[in-house]
């Protein structure tokens, strides 16, 4: 992971960074770092794989539609304070890449929370915003429709690409390329120099 660079481009475009040569020094960043909040997560595996949920319940209220009744947390979520997520991809030119399906994640990334935070492995990296939307598609959006199994094109063959299809079940229905941090919201992305999620 080359982090200067990412620094440099990102704060150029006026986000916050940091640096974390692993997910446990991240997580304990976070842990020291936010309390006393109504912290929402997006579908991260990052996350999980971190094991935030646990160890950022132990001062916050921590609302997470992977760990109860889906919908309603997405819901109760909107009031985040603190809104936490991975990208799709990263450009080492200062761009995030993120697709939903649902839209909850993107719709928190833009608006609501005061401080949102990016978990960022360095799998998700690529030279320019083109390959990063290109990963977003062919690598991450791919992966997560095998973790739902959905019906659609990438999973029957094995993963092998997105075929942008048109499927009932498709989960890429809206991609945002963050250029800037949104007016009022705080962004702050956490470079962790390890594989992690998807
Ligand atoms: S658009 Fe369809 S084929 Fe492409 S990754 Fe998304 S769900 Fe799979």
């Amino acid at each position: 992971m080359d982090y200067q660079t990412l620094k440099k481009n990102f704060e150029n475009h006026r986000f916050k960074t940091a640096y974390f040569a692993t997910k446990e020094e991240a997580a304990d960043y976070l842990v020291k770092t936010v309390r006393g909040e109504v912290v929402g997560f997006g579908g991260s595996m990052s996350a999980k794989e971190m094991g935030l949920y646990e160890r950022l319940s132990e001062t916050n209220t921590v609302l997470w539609h992977w760990m109860g009744p889906a919908q309603e947390t997405r819901f109760l979520a909107r009031d985040a304070t603190v809104y936490i997520l991975s990208a799709n991809g990263a450009s080492e030119t200062g761009e995030l890449v993120n697709i939903d399906g649902t839209g909850n994640r993107l719709a928190a990334s833009l608006f609501g929370p005061k401080r949102t935070i990016y978990l960022i492995g360095k799998n998700k990296i690529e030279p320019d915003i083109a390959a990063a939307m290109k990963r977003a598609r062919n690598v991450a959006a791919v992966k997560n429709a095998e973790r739902f199994r959905t019906k659609t094109p990438c999973v029957a063959s094995g993963g092998e690409k997105c075929f942008d299809c048109n499927s009932p079940e498709r989960i890429c229905n809206a991609t945002v390329i963050l250029e800037r941090p949104m007016k009022g919201m705080e962004t702050e992305l956490l470079f962790i120099d390890e594989e992690l999620g998807f």
